[in-house]
């Protein structure tokens, strides 16, 4: 078996010809495991006219491109992308398939482990590969976040996961990188298709502002109450950063669900993370540990969140946040 199946893969999500970044940041993971396991990385790209992204594939870390091109698969739908996801998996037999852990990839994802009837760990942290045994090690927080477990598929084949968005980092595309193109055909017919997309309403919401931010700043039930609360917001408006928070917070009404950080939250990495009055439980933590700079503000010297924090700030934050909104207001101004 393990010599029939070879080959990393990654699914490249795409919609009206944009790939999803968790889909480049996957080809990034997917280069370090395909090179320790010494096998190609190949990129699965289906949809409609979308051949040119082909190049960006490539020059994300892809050695090869199996791509599905038919109008039929112009929008995602579970019923065709599947289709096509299996048939290029029964001819081309990867070892190892990645999907990023989007609605549209967890979705994909699933439908396809249950028909090839093999594993999928879901919504991973983590990935790594026992070379010896030809095993992907896909690790992921359990029981509440408080063990990393690593989940191995030893008896089948292809080992699937589905990784969080902004866990990975993409490489430096390389400008003129190519590789190998496999056009598959495919048969679909539009009026076999059980589901009509009738409409596709966008959804603009403070969640995406929240990942794609440069600054945020997050605050915790150390603040208080609603009203210490603004704090973080005027903080955040005087730094033009988006503002985040904890599920306690979320649950206190401060803040709503999109704009919590953490395992049930959003994972973010921006360039600057404050954590003002948050203890920085292992939950939260995973949802921000690669933020490039993180500022903890905390009257807890033991608090956790100073175990990952870059600048760690002792004290009440009622006293420093009104210092620090002061401070960058008239420094910026
Ligand atoms: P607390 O833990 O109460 O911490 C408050 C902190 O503020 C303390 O460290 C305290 O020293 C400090 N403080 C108090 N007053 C001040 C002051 N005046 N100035 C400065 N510091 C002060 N949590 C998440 O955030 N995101 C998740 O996605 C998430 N998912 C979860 C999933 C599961 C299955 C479970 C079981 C839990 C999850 N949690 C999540 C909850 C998590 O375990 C913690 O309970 C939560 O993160 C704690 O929130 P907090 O830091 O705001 O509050």
């Amino acid at each position: 078996m393990a010599m029939e199946h070879r080959g990393v893969w990654v699914f490249i999500e795409q919609s009206d010809g944009v790939i999803e970044e968790v889909s480049l940041e996957l080809l990034g993971a997917g280069r370090k495991l395909a090179d320790k396991l010494e096998v190609p990385l190949a990129g699965v790209l289906l949809g409609y006219e979308v051949e040119a992204l082909c190049t960006t594939v490539f020059e994300y870390g892809a050695d090869e491109v199996y791509m599905i091109d038919h109008p039929v698969l112009k929008d995602y739908r579970t019923e065709s992308y599947m289709k096509g996801v299996m048939q290029l998996s029964e001819t081309y037999k990867p070892e190892i398939f990645l999907y990023g852990a989007t609605p549209n990839g967890k979705d994909l994802a699933s439908a396809v482990a249950t028909d090839l009837n093999t594993g999928l760990t879901a919504d991973t942290t983590m990935l790594d590969a026992d070379v010896e045994n030809r095993l992907l090690e896909a690790s992921r927080p359990a029981f509440g976040g408080n063990i990393m477990a690593t989940i191995l598929c030893k008896n089948h084949r292809p080992q699937m996961a589905t990784v969080r968005p902004k866990v990975m980092q993409a490489l430096k595309p390389q400008p003129g990188r190519t590789g190998r193109l496999v056009k598959e055909d495919i048969e679909l017919y539009e009026e076999d298709m059980r589901t009509k997309i009738l409409q596709i309403v966008k959804e603009t919401s403070k969640k995406a502002a929240l990942q794609d931010a440069h600054i945020i700043v997050a605050g915790g039930k150390g603040m208080g109450d609603e009203k210490n609360f603004q704090l973080i917001h005027q903080l955040a408006e005087v730094l033009g950063g988006s503002v985040g928070g904890t599920r306690d917070v979320v649950e206190a009404g401060w803040l709503p669900h999109e704009q919590q950080v953490g395992q049930t939250g959003e994972t973010v990495t921006p360039k600057l993370y404050f954590a003002i009055g948050i203890s920085g439980a292992i939950q939260h933590v995973v949802g921000m540990k690669n933020s490039e700079m993180i500022i903890a503000i905390n009257k807890d010297p033991n608090a956790p969140i100073f175990d990952v924090a870059t600048y760690s700030i002792v004290g009440d934050a009622m006293e420093i946040v009104p210092m620090l909104i002061e401070g960058f207001r008239s420094a910026l101004r």
